[in-house]
């Protein structure tokens, strides 16, 4: 086996030894990956349930609709439907297909799907071919059913990690994965603050993104080494490579354990400033990472991620439980909850109606500028929100604000929401904060009116980063152009967080820089004292604030936000952290 390596921007940090899992394009309802032999009868038995539950489903249909007045070619299209479900070429072929090739249900149903595709291509009469369709759709209704109770995961040995190999994942396919236990992720596309990075770096597992092919290049089962804090996968290492990783593997793993003692240590500089250390979450699920790595709060809750991956809308309710979970959990800590935030590279499939596919989704209708068109939807999620502010110390952030406007007509449809609370005598606070992001660099420029109408601000470096430089952060061909330290967001941060503290109003960072221990100094520098990020890095940064002084890094970040040469603000940097 031939030993190579593949450079790719690593994306979450940490050393991952494992065998490669390949995932299909884009889409994990593919999933490929073999069984032993001893779970072969149970995967041909999740097929046929499966396939039973269909033909449930489509009696269902039937009946509801021969009981109504709908058309009479509906009945004879689910009549095809329950043919093709029926007939061996469908619901027989991919059990063989499990016993022979030792693969999962999924796969071998859409390995069957894609022969039978080819050969309806095949046919002459222009109708009959048109039938494949009909063929992918009932196809894809036993996949949904497949996915919707996952099989055996990919057999690893307990000492053996499965390391996920994709062209690209969409950051609904990551979420899915929170509840499997992959080692690591490695993807061909993908940029370093897109959202596919945050949700894997959410997993606390190295990820390395951009490796061009290593979806191709990769097979199924061959051992990797993935260094996520070095960018580099190691494919098929040869024994002393793998004993030199074990090593350090075991060193991280000793460090982090040293890190815990950190937990419940307040977050103080040497001359004594205190420090808020939150937490960025998606779901609820997150909170006991959150929890255990001592945040002081949520500084963001991505509440769209609620959204993705469902066919539905989720209801009020559904919504309002989720928050109330997230409110109760933290006790009287902070829970900043950020209205949605969908859009650009978070979609969601019941939107899609809603949405038309935007030119350039990144400056279209996104965020606040979709929930302000969307004002139902809006005010479901708004109303949502205030009642969970009765369990907890919540507080609104409005995403992506640009101009005066959109803060006016969001204050509006807060203070409608409360309104219909009150009618309805449902208990909320009053007083509930709402604070704005910091993301798009007219929202700096033009901050005083922000400050006057807002109770406080957190600044979103991952969008601020990609609009001010005009990189879209989820690209990897111009991922190099993406950079932190460019002295327009050195200085965009600077006026941003001066301009906050001169209002006396609270400021946090909570994009990806808030988390790089090598940023620390710098923002602390600058005047931030709320840091809001991933929780596996919360202690990590714990540990560096302990380590600076507060005004004493003030003068030489004050010399870095001057400095136009990029070489000379890395040595200034080098010599803050040293
Ligand atoms: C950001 O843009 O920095 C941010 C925190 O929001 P998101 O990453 O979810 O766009
Ligand atoms: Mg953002």
């Amino acid at each position: 086996m031939v030993s190579f390596a593949l450079h790719g921007v690593g994306v979450s940090g940490g050393i991952a030894i494992g065998r490669a899992q390949l995932v299909s394009h884009a889409t994990l309802e593919v999933a490929h990956y073999t069984i032993t032999a001893r779970q072969v009868a149970a995967e041909v038995e999740r097929f046929t349930l499966a396939v039973k539950e269909v033909q449930r489903e489509l009696e269902g249909l039937h009946s509801a609709l021969t009981s109504g007045d709908s058309p009479g070619e509906f009945g004879a299209f689910l009549d095809v439907h329950w043919m093709i479900l029926n007939d061996a070429t469908l619901s027989e072929a991919p059990k063989r297909i499990i016993a022979e090739q030792h693969c999962n249900a999924e796969w071998a149903l859409t390995q069957q799907m894609a022969v039978l595709v080819e050969q309806f291509e095949q046919i002459e009469d222009s109708y009959l071919r048109e039938r494949k369709a009909d063929v992918v759709q009932v196809g894809e209704r036993v996949l949904k059913r497949l996915m919707g109770r996952p099989g055996a995961l990919p057999p690893a040995k307990a000492e053996e990690q499965t390391i996920l190999v994709a062209h690209d994942l969409s950051p609904a396919d990551v979420i899915q994965f929170k509840h499997h236990h992959y080692g690591a992720f490695l993807t061909d596309l993908g940029g370093v603050t897109s959202h596919t990075a945050i949700v894997a770096r959410s997993l606390n597992v190295p990820a390395v993104v951009a490796t061009h092919n290593a979806r191709a290049l990769i097979r199924d089962g061959e051992l990797l080494i993935v260094d996520g804090s070095n960018h580099v996968v190691i494919v098929n290492p040869d024994r002393a490579v793998l004993a030199e990783y074990r090593l350090k593997q075991n060193e991280i793993d000793l460090a982090r354990q040293k890190l815990k003692r950190l937990r419940t240590k307040p977050a103080e500089t040497l001359d004594g400033v205190h420090i808020e250390l939150l937490a960025n979450i998606e779901l609820p699920d997150d909170l006991p990472q959150a929890v255990a790595n001592g945040a002081s709060g949520i500084g963001l809750f991505r509440s769209e991620f609620l959204f993705l991956n469902r066919d539905a809308l989720p209801t009020e309710d559904e919504q309002f439980e989720a928050y109330r979970a997230v409110a109760e959990g933290m006790e009287d800590k902070p829970v900043t909850i950020r209205t949605f935030d969908l859009g650009a590279d978070k979609q969601n499939e019941a939107l899609e109606g809603l949405s038309r596919v935007a030119p350039n989704p990144a400056l279209g209708l996104r965020a606040v500028r979709f929930c302000l068109a969307e004002p139902k939807l809006f005010l479901t999620q708004l109303r949502a929100i205030l009642r969970a502010s009765h369990y907890g110390n919540v507080q609104i952030l409005v995403p992506m604000l640009a101009s005066v406007g959109e803060i006016d007509q969001t204050l509006a449809m807060i203070a409608r929401a409360k309104e219909s609370l009150r009618e309805q005598g449902l208990p909320f606070n009053r007083h509930i904060a709402v604070g704005g992001m910091i993301e798009i660099p007219a929202a700096v420029l033009a901050m005083g009116a922000f400050l006057k109408k807002l109770d406080f601000l957190s600044i979103g470096t991952n969008d601020l980063i990609q609009y001010t430089l005009a990189v879209d952060r989820a690209d990897e061909a111009v991922s190099h152009l993406y950079d932190p330290l460019h002295p327009a967001i050195v200085r965009l941060l600077a006026l941003a967080i001066s301009q906050a503290a001169k209002a006396k109003k609270p400021i946090a960072v909570c994009g990806e820089m808030a988390g790089e221990v090598e940023l620390t100094r710098l923002l602390l520098g600058m005047g931030l004292k709320h840091f809001s990020m991933h929780p596996a890095h919360l202690l990590s940064v714990k540990q560096r604030v302990l380590q600076s002084d507060f005004a004493a890094a003030k003068p030489i970040v004050e010399r870095i936000r001057r400095a136009d040469d990029p070489q000379k603000l890395h040595a200034l940097l080098d010599r803050l952290n040293s």
